[in-house]
């Protein structure tokens, strides 16, 4: 079960105002809002071990050093990995894209391979297989959505033939919610021996994952949608497939020894974190994670599905509201227009009444494109959202309608 009223109390910015009205944060997909108890990790690191770490024979860079990797083993723990070594730290979910993306297209791709996205990617999952296409001369095939946005499987069996190296998909839309069957995409690529990158941005904080049991060969999220600190993210790779890639960034840390001849590097996770790692970042994810296994996976699944539901019923009471994302299976995320109202014009009136949504193509212009549309009003839930919020968004926009 899911206290509410204890959860909000642990977000010190949802009792705030804006514009003298009380703030209705529905923009979540976007990033969440930290409670207290990564905040003041933060600060406590700062203020009790600060030391750069791996480096340091003395207390304070020991101590640093310990929770950095206590921090690894709790990310290896929540995603179900086998072993921590399989956990790299990056900056968020696009940089451990363009890790891969890189280091494996150097390492396995010539020219005319092919890596299989879909057209509800977010550009994250996007553009950097096209920085490849210049470099190494892979080109991207793309799986085509159906009328309710949901992947076509049979069009993804189609597009996997002898050139396909790699396939990378998003677990849950950021623009339209869908909740894609990341395990039968993944048991069709490996049928072929092709490996599997999961986008889980948008899954890791709504749902229980094992990497494990996906067996997915790699898999991306970011600590700021997770309720964690900015600019820190992971990458869980299979070993043997982490083992495979060359560096991506060079520096201190990644290296066993350096000469002017010749530069060894070190060994797993280390090999791909190069320069002083975000100890803190690392340690207040950590803190996040905990804090959301404390709650419950579980709990936080089924109560956001019941606002999705919610939502998803009042929304569709106001006369000529269309929903993109109408698939069954969906996670969290409501986009929609009303009647020929401006998307953006929506966002900025509601948010004049205190109510955060977010406005246009949520990074993901290739499916607005396909949708035939130039962006959405998108409503994104967490589980400190209640109905009462909900019930506010809808009043909200029905405001917004009858001014038009
Ligand atoms: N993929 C998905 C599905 C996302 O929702 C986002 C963030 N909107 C990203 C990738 C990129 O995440 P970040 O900007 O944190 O690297």
């Amino acid at each position: 079960m899911i206290d509410i009223s204890k959860i909000r109390s642990d977000f010190p910015i949802l009792s705030r105002k804006v514009y003298g009205k009380p703030l209705v944060y529905l923009d979540n997909a976007a990033t969440t809002q930290k409670p207290k108890c990564v905040v003041d990790k933060i600060e406590k690191m700062y203020f009790t071990l600060n030391a750069n770490i791996h480096r340091g024979v003395h207390y304070l860079s020991q101590q640093a050093t310990e929770a950095h990797e206590a921090a690894r083993i709790t990310i290896q723990k929540f995603i179900g990995a086998k072993s921590s070594n399989e956990i790299i730290f990056t900056r968020g979910t696009t940089e451990s894209i363009n890790l891969v993306a890189s280091t494996y297209c150097r390492e396995f791709c010539k020219p005319n391979d092919e890596i299989i996205v879909s057209a509800m990617e977010h550009h994250s999952n996007i553009v950097p297989w096209q920085l490849q296409e210049d470099i190494t001369g892979v080109k991207l095939q793309v799986i085509p959505i159906n009328d309710r946005q949901e992947l076509i499987v049979e069009e993804f069996k189609k597009k996997i033939n002898v050139r396909t190296k790699l396939v990378s998909i998003t677990h849950v839309s950021n623009a339209l919610g869908t909740l894609n069957d990341v395990n039968e995409i993944i048991k069709i690529a490996h049928a072929h021996g092709i490996p599997v990158l999961i986008d889980a941005a948008q899954s890791v904080q709504h749902m229980p994952i094992d990497v494990q049991k996906m067996d997915c060969d790699f898999l991306v999220f970011s600590g700021h949608k997770a309720y964690g600190p900015t600019g820190m993210g992971v990458l869980y790779g299979k070993e043997e497939w982490l083992n495979k890639l060359p560096p991506y960034h060079g520096g201190g840390e990644m290296i066993s020894s350096v000469s002017f001849e010749k530069t060894t590097f070190n060994e797993l996770p280390f090999k791909f974190e190069a320069g002083t790692p975000d100890f803190v970042g690392s340690s207040a994810l950590a803190t996040a994670l905990d804090y959301i296994s404390n709650i419950g996976l579980d709990n936080i699944a089924r109560y956001e599905q019941e606002l999705l539901e919610y939502a998803t019923e009042q929304l569709l009471t106001i006369d000529g509201l269309k929903i993109y994302g109408t698939s069954p299976h969906k996670n969290s995320v409501v986009s929609f227009l009303i009647n020929d109202i401006h998307h953006y014009d929506m966002g900025m009136m509601l948010d004049k009444m205190g109510i955060a949504v977010r406005t246009g193509h949520h990074c993901a212009q290739p499916l607005m494109d396909i949708m035939k549309v130039e962006g959405t009003v998108r409503a994104s839930f967490s589980f400190y959202n209640t109905k009462e919020e909900v019930d506010s968004l809808v009043a909200g926009i029905k405001r917004v309608v009858s001014m038009f």
